[in-house]
């Protein structure tokens, strides 16, 4: 079997790894992009997008990434909807499983984002789909949750933006937060203070999803981190929004990363190996935006692009 050398292909479908995508592909360099399990990335399942610039509307944010993969198309990216599940970055060219195939590249530019961190409870874990979600936009509108008293767990944007968006189909969005006051910036959190329906539940912490007996959620145990003392609030959905965790355990031991696993460029987006690039929130544990996430890949593209140039000359 022939296996066709790539000369760029990146991991990863968000901001990052579609500008990415963008720029080698006007590079004429014919990226082949690898989706991973969400294509788009975690923006597609944001609602709407108030701060990437040039939208003084806003825009939704899968529609933001379908039109960003357009674009990148347009010029001859190709995008794949495939899973990495090797890599060997030991030889030059990279080797790839690529759901089963092998793939041969040049460069690699990692952009593979990063996921929701969870908890970590047993009960958590249990009613996952049942009850607990990490996606509002993608859950909220089920009929189980409609005109129920609603759990967000977060202090951050996106516990405001969840609780916010909840706001239109619980009866009481509760904001379950560890300290007592929100690490959201000002203005949403402002706004997720403001609204009727939200209460915040300050200085708590979740010690149980309730009820793995009854296989569904009917409430959640929290616990006072200042007095120590126990409760138990009633809800029929769990909304956990409490950060991320960076999608890199495939380059574990071979790309260097701090101790949260987020990847630690050498210089630029270069990583410690030479050929492959890093870009977006798997090495951005700072501003996590979609603006930075997108300028994180158009260097990481420039520096490939450079990268194969040196090499020809
Ligand atoms: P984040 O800013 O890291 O906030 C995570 C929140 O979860 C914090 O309030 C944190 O509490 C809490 N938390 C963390 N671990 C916890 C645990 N084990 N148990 C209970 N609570 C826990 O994450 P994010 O809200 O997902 O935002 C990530 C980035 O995306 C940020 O840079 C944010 O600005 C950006 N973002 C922007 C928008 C927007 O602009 N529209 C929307 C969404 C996200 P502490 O505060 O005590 O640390």
């Amino acid at each position: 079997m022939r296996i066709l050398m790539e000369k760029v292909v990146i991991i990863g479908s968000g901001c990052a790894g579609l500008t990415a995508a963008l720029y080698t592909a006007r590079a004429s360099l014919r990226p082949l992009v690898l989706t991973g399990r969400q294509p788009g990335g975690l923006l597609t399942t944001t609602s709407l997008v108030e701060n990437y610039p040039g939208f003084p509307e806003g825009v939704d944010g899968y529609e933001l990434m379908v039109r960003l993969q357009k674009q990148a198309e347009r010029f001859g990216a190709r995008v794949k909807f495939a899973t990495v599940e090797t890599v060997d970055l030991s030889r030059q060219p990279f080797g790839l499983t690529v759901d089963g195939e092998p793939v041969l590249a040049e460069t690699l530019i990692i952009a593979t984002g990063a996921s929701h961190r969870h908890i970590g409870l047993d009960s958590e874990h249990q009613l996952e789909n049942k009850g607990v979600t990490y996606c509002a936009t993608c859950d909220g509108a089920l009929p189980m949750f409609r005109n129920q008293p609603l759990v967000v767990v977060g202090g951050g944007d996106s516990a405001c933006e969840e609780a916010m968006y909840l706001t239109r189909f619980g009866s009481t969005v509760y904001l379950v937060h560890r300290r007592d006051t929100l690490r959201a910036s000002k203005i949403m959190a402002d706004r997720t203070l403001a609204h009727p329906k939200i209460k915040p539940i300050w200085d708590s912490v979740v010690t149980e999803v309730l009820d793995v007996k009854q296989d569904k959620v009917t409430g959640v145990r929290l616990k006072n981190v200042k007095t120590n003392s126990e409760s138990v609030l009633d809800c029929a959905g769990v909304f956990v929004a409490i950060g991320h965790v960076p999608n890199t355990q495939l380059f574990k031991g071979v790309i260097d990363m701090d101790e949260s696993g987020y990847i630690l460029p050498q210089q630029g987006a270069a990583t410690n190996v030479p050929g492959v690039f890093v870009a977006g929130d798997c090495t951005d544990k700072v501003y996590r935006q979609a603006v930075t996430a997108a300028g994180l890949g158009c260097a990481a593209a420039i520096e490939a692009e450079r990268y194969l140039a040196a090499r020809i000359e």
